[in-house]
């Protein structure tokens, strides 16, 4: 399920873990039931151990197994809990999130919305997330382009696929197959026959025998070329390489008796069709499988028609009907709840990103403030630094501003503040340097922080804003008062950190005071 992913040395306990983790991706297409269980087991674990990352896909793989089973609601809500509680999301994440939403948004019947996930899925895969995952995205868009009537698209999709799925047997197998199915729908047998035929020369050439799945395709491509004796070999192949798995996956036993049922009617046994009809119903007996479901009531009207009972025919038809309708119904609810769950933690995620952003401005002067500075100063210096920049900071205090507040008001004094922070802003703005700002560190004291500080950048900074209040006209807010300010400038030195700057760059603003105010002291 993960890549080992840092190169890092993991503890024993987590290689461990990890390794489950991609047993448990290994196991939750062949049998969800176990899948599930061992989830569980591992979120435990992983919580014991205090590995985020691994809690969070050990959920995920939790979150499949249950899709797999075929309870897209309860597949919904865990997805959409796990987004609520976990603020950030590892790079396989980032992309097995919209990836399960595409699965889930598919089996509720909205391709287009299942779509748009699997879409994001793919702008998310990076080169170094596992190969499985990306190819199976891939796949997923694929098919949901064809499904959505995009055939040209879909094909570079599944080129793709390919691709990576050259050397991997399962996988190799799953691109052909799902692009052989594609054909059929569009019932291009010559197209159809030619994917067939790749499956064939893919099993041989990776000596593995092909899965109920893809029996069930070929079954399917020989009824669409009229070779229905060949069709029945493959249907019942399907069947038994589907029992003989110890565990179901989905829909694919009912799906693949309706395979047989509707060959042996087309064969004329329409008595053996119709008792493996009632088998495929039992089979599909759990909740869900709505899809397959009606599909079946459908063939069973079929049956009856060609034995003549026209009556019962035409009885199964309209209940067919009503379980189409009842069927679309269904889905437009569960479909209606699961994106109404999205989008609540959409909105949910912008109002957190919100609050944190408005956490870290001033409010007076819309400036950052000290929490800002606090948390992103060390890391802006850490990235000027391995960028081979010099970061440089200029702290500015207001000189003599408790006597503006008392000769004028406190809403005068507000105002210089806001004014202030005007120029500030637009000096930074035109400093060298990504992510250069100005902050309001409290009271009448202001921080520049210049990511590119190199031949005096900050000093020249510095000295250009403490013209610039001088030399702007304070007559409206402050009648008969000039405002000046004081800066002390620092740039890091080696082996300096964000408390050395602040500390020199306080000592030269005291400095820059004691000389008289009005000044700049860059050392
Ligand atoms: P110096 O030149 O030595 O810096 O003198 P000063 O008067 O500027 O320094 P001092 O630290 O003595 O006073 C700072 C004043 O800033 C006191 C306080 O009333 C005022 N002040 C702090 N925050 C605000 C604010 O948000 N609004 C207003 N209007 N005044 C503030
Ligand atoms: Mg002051
Ligand atoms: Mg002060």
């Amino acid at each position: 399920m993960v890549s080992v992913t840092g190169h890092v040395a993991l503890d024993p306990a987590r290689a461990l873990l990890r390794r489950d983790l991609a047993a448990l991706d290994d196991l939750v297409g062949a049998d969800p039931q176990r899948a599930e269980a061992l989830a569980g087991e591992l979120a435990e674990r992983a919580s014991a151990l205090g590995d985020a990352d691994a809690l969070v896909l050990a959920r995920l793989g939790l979150a499949e197994a249950v899709q797999r089973t075929g309870d897209s609601a309860a597949a919904a809500r865990l997805i959409t809990d796990l987004r609520a509680q976990h603020d950030h999301l590892g790079p396989e994440a980032a992309v097995r999130v919209p990836w399960l939403l595409a699965r889930v948004f598919t089996d509720l019947g909205d391709r287009p919305t299942a779509l748009e996930h699997a879409l994001d899925a793919a702008a998310a895969c990076s080169d170094d997330l596992p190969r499985r995952l990306r190819t199976r995205v891939f796949v997923k868009v694929a098919d949901l382009l064809d499904e959505l009537g995009a055939y040209e698209d879909s094909r570079t999709w599944y080129e793709r696929a390919e691709e990576l799925a050259v050397g991997d047997g399962q996988l190799h197998l799953l691109v052909v197959n799902n692009r052989a199915y594609s054909e059929l729908e569009r019932r291009d047998a010559v197209a159809a026959r030619r994917e067939m035929a790749l499956l064939h020369e893919l099993s041989a050439r990776y000596d593995r025998p092909l899965n109920a799945n893809t029996l069930d395709t070929v079954a399917r491509v020989h009824l669409l070329c009229g070779e229905p004796e060949l069709a029945e070999a493959a249907a019942r192949a399907a069947i038994e390489a589907n029992s003989a798995m110890d565990a179901k996956n989905g829909d694919d036993a009912p799906v693949c008796l309706l395979t047989l049922a509707v060959v042996l009617r087309v064969r004329g046994e329409v008595a053996a069709a119709s008792r493996v009809l009632d088998e495929a119903r039992a089979a599909c007996a759990r909740e869900g499988f709505g899809t397959v479901r009606s599909q079946i009531l459908a063939e069973q009207a079929e049956v009856f028609a060609a034995l003549g009972d026209y009556r019962a025919a035409f009885e199964t038809h309209k209940a067919f009907h009503a379980a189409d309708r009842e069927l679309l119904s269904e889905q437009r609810e569960a479909q209606a709840r699961a994106r109404q769950a999205v989008f609540e933690i959409d909105v949910a995620r912008q109002e957190a990103a919100r609050y944190r952003e408005e956490a870290r401005r001033d409010p007076l002067t819309g400036l950052r403030n000290r929490l800002f500075v606090d948390e992103r100063l060390p890391e802006l210096l850490t990235a000027s630094r391995s960028q081979g920049r010099v970061a440089g900071v200029v702290l500015l205090d207001l000189d003599h501003f408790k006597a503006v507040n008392d000769t004028y008001s406190h809403e005068a004094g507000d105002e210089v503040l806001r004014r202030l922070a005007r120029i500030l802003t637009d000096a930074v703005d035109g400093c060298p340097g990504p992510e250069s700002f100005a902050a309001r560190l409290g009271g009448e004291e202001f921080l520049l922080v210049v990511t590119d500080a190199r031949s005096g950048c900050a000093a020249d900074l510095g000295e250009r804003v403490r013209r610039t209040v001088e030399e702007t006209d304070w007559s409206a807010v402050t009648p008969g008062r000039a405002i000046t300010v004081s800066a002390g400038v620092a740039t890091l030195a080696p082996g300096g950190d964000k408390a050395s700057l602040l500390a020199l760059a306080d000592a030269r603003l005291y400095a820059a005071k004691a000389a008289g105010r009005n000044r700049v002291d860059a050392g």
